[in-house]
Order: structure tokens, then sequence, then C-alpha cells
């Protein structure tokens, strides 16, 4: 395996990296105050920077060379480092029109919306006009596995008919989100994989009903928010549902395809980040006329959280570069390794370098305490940690039995 950046990665790397420095790090704290304040209101300068990120060709970039001319034509091993550096800053990927949950909406209808929802939805979309949410998690019932969802989507005439309760639905307060992909079952009667569907359902419906924001970890993440939609007789015309009744799994793969691993990317940037302000730290910092640098305990950590993210990088880019190879398929062991253990390891870091930061780590002078909340929630909102485990290691055993002339790992 062989990660060196492409020529044309590097570009795009060096492209983003100045774009950050330029745009987005002077104003990291300002944006973030902003929408603490003002909730429903998106700062101006982000259509401003939308707009000179586009017009300067860092737009979309998420999007896999199997996407056509949606596409920019980037490898998911190229667009990871470019991920990374977008993670750095909370509200940057929104910026390059590469933030969730925006990002997984574009991949189910490029890949499966019929040309009028595509007009419809998704054009605006990739346009970066309006924004979307995805409606799957129900308050009462568990549903890190989807076929325990229980909204229900009836037919009836030329219309379908939507009731049910969700939360978590990240983006519904964005003052730009103008569509849901709700998540239900058409048939409760069909096999357990054939029961949902999936559907498009303008937030405008009558029915469709906020009920109100979540906090997470205490901190509402303004101006998108996570809420409770209350779907109560929800009526959309039948050319809403995507892909046909009964194909919501299906769809959910795809949806879950390349763009399963954005997070983690984005998480290593994270990690990166809080080294960083952990080596500044050390190098500024003194107590009894000893730099911090010169202490064993702070050497020690430097060199663990190095290791850690290292070994984070590589594993994101091993399965980034399997996906490419041989597709998501193929590379889903590696998407739960990551899932399962890069996350967990990068909120660790995160609370190691607040730590050394004493009280000013959890205040909000420097980011950390913003990134230790976005990056615990991920440990839930990307699949909690124990299904990827339990899933992943259900799928090595049963490799193991089926091969066992073969060593687990030459599966990976
Ligand atoms: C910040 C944030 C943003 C989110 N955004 C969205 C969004 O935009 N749209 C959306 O639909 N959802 C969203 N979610 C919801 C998220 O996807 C779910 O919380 C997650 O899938 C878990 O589902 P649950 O909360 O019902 O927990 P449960 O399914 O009840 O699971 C809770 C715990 O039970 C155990 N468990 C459950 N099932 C298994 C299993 N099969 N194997 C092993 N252990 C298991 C695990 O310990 C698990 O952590 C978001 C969540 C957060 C926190």
């Amino acid at each position: 395996m062989n990660f060196e950046n492409t020529e044309k990665g590097k570009k795009y790397l060096e492209r983003v990296m100045k774009f950050m420095e330029l745009n987005i790090y002077p104003l990291e704290s300002e944006v973030i105050h902003f929408h603490e304040k003002n909730p429903r209101k998106i700062h101006p300068v982000i259509k401003e920077l939308k707009g000179k990120a586009k017009s300067q060709g860092l737009w979309n970039l998420f999007l896999p060379l199997s996407f056509g001319d949606y596409s920019p034509g980037l490898t998911n091993v190229e667009y990871a480092v470019l991920a990374e550096q977008m993670g750095k800053v909370s509200w940057a990927s929104s910026v390059f029109n590469c933030n969730a949950p925006d990002t997984g909406n574009m991949e189910v209808l490029a890949k499966y919306g019929s040309v009028e929802q595509k007009n419809t939805y998704l054009t605006p979309l990739m346009d970066g006009k309006i924004r979307s949410a995805f409606l799957m998690t129900e308050p009462d019932v568990a549903s890190s596995d989807a076929r325990n969802i229980q909204t229900s989507i009836i037919k009836d005439g030329n219309e379908y008919v939507i009731n049910g309760r969700k939360w978590w639905s990240t983006n519904v307060r964005h003052p730009n989100c103008s569509f849901y992909i709700v998540m239900g079952k058409t048939d409760p009667e069909a096999e357990s994989y054939g029961q949902q569907s999936m559907i498009i359902v303008p937030v405008d419906t009558p029915g469709a009903n906020i009920i109100r924001d979540l906090p997470v970890l205490n901190h509402y993440d303004h101006p998108g928010c996570h809420c409770e939609v209350e779907l109560s007789n929800v009526r959309v015309p039948e050319e809403n549902i995507i892909l046909g009744e009964g194909r919501g799994f299906e769809i959910a793969q795809g949806r879950l395809g390349p763009g399963r691993i954005h997070h983690t990317m984005r998480s290593i940037g994270v990690a990166q980040r809080a080294f960083d302000y952990l080596c500044k730290r050390a190098n500024e910092r003194t107590a009894f006329n000893r730099r911090f640098s010169e202490m064993g305990m702070i050497r020690n950590k430097v060199a663990h959280i190095f290791c850690e993210i290292q070994k984070c990088r590589q594993l994101t880019l091993l399965a980034a570069d399997k996906i490419d190879r041989v597709g998501v398929k193929e590379a889903k062991d590696l998407i739960a390794a990551i899932k399962l253990s890069v996350i967990p390891s990068v909120a660790n870091i995160v609370d190691d370098v607040m730590q050394v930061f004493g009280g000013m780590g959890v205040s909000n002078d420097v980011p950390l305490a913003e990134m230790y909340t976005h990056i615990r929630a991920l440990r839930l909102a990307d699949g909690p940690d124990d299904v990827h485990a339990y899933q992943l290691g259900r799928n090595l055993l049963r490799k193991a039995k089926e091969h066992p002339e073969y060593d687990v790992q030459y599966f990976n």
C-alpha cells in the first residue's frame, strides 16, 4: 500500500490549506460565537466564503469518481487528506459544500434519485443554495439497527401518508434547510430488509413539525441544530419515494458508502489540531521556572499522542484505499474498524490535551472543549462503537470459520 499523495491530490491539498489559512482560521471563533448568540441566523461571511470556495473549484470535493459529471474526480485517499484539513474547524466543511448530512443526501440523490428529484433537490443542494436533513433515528426504538424504525409510510391514492416521530435530525433548524429524507416502513409484513423505504419531505409540508432542539453535552449545534420532529399525517406525492418501495436498506448501504468515513477523516484533523495546541502549550508554559516541554510527563504525552494520530491516520487511509480499489462492500470491515477505533482515540487525545491546558482547556478560549463535544457525540452519531465492534467481531469470526486456512488479516 502506498499512500503517497498524487500530484493532483497535492495541488488540492495546498489550495485547501491556503484557503483555511486565509479565510477560515481568522474567523473561527467569531463565527462560532455569532451562531451561539444568533441561533436562527447564518453569519453573513459564510455565504461569501462559499462563493469564494466554489469559484476556486474547492467545491463538492467528496463526491467519488463513480459519480461522473457530478464529481471533481478525487479518490477517497485524495479526499481523506482534504477532509482532515476541513475537520480542523467545526464549520469549515460547510464552506466547501462537504458537510454532513448534506453529503450523504447528495450521494443518495445522485445515485438513486429520479430525474425530477435530481432537478428539484440535488441540483440546488450541489449548488449550495439549499440544505437538507436525514430523518432516520426515532426516540422510541433502538435505531442503531434501522430494521427497528417504526415510522409508517402508507400509500393513499397518488400520495404517501407519513406518521412517526424522529429525533437527532441534524440541520433541521438551518434557515436554508428545504427538505428531509425520511426513512420509514412501507410494508411491515415484508422480509425484514424489504420493509423500509426512503421518501423526500419538503420542510414546509403540513404535519412535519419541529418539536424541540436537542443539546449535545449541553451545547446546541446552531444554526443547524439536532431536533426532534413529529410527522403527523404528512402527505407527499408518490413521486417523492426514492428508488421505490422497500428499497430503503439498499439506499442506506449506498448512503453510508464512502460518506461513512468522512467523519473519521475529519476527526484526524481534530486530533492533529489538538496535538498542535499541545506542542505550543508545552513550549510556552512554565511551572517552577521549567518549561512544560522539559517535563518527562509532557514529553511522554506528546510522543504517545503522535503515535496514536499516525495509527489513526494510516488506518483511515487504509480503509479509503480499499474503498477506492475494491469498493465499499469489500471494505466494510476496515470501515467498522476505523469507526470503532479512530473516533474514541481522537476523543481521548482531545481529553488529554484539555488536561494539559488546565482550566483554559475547558473554556472557550481554545477550541478544545468544542472539539471534545463534537467528537464525543460522534461515538454515537457515526454509529455506536459497540455496534461496530459487534458487527466487525461477527464478520471476522465468520470468515475465520469459513476459511480456516487463511489468517483473518488476509481478508482485510
Ligand atoms: C450529534 C448527533 C447527530 C445525529 N444526527 C443524526 C441525523 O442527522 N439523522 C439521524 O437519523 N440520526 C442522527 N443521530 C442519531 C444516531 O445515528 C443514533 O443516536 C445512533 O444510531 C444510535 O441509535 P440510538 O440513539 O437509538 O441508540 P440505540 O440503538 O438504543 O443504542 C444505544 C446503545 O445500545 C447498544 N446497542 C444497540 N444495538 C446494538 C447492537 N446491535 N450491537 C451491540 N450493541 C448495541 C450500544 O451500546 C449502543 O451504544 C445523531 C446522533 C447524534 C448524537
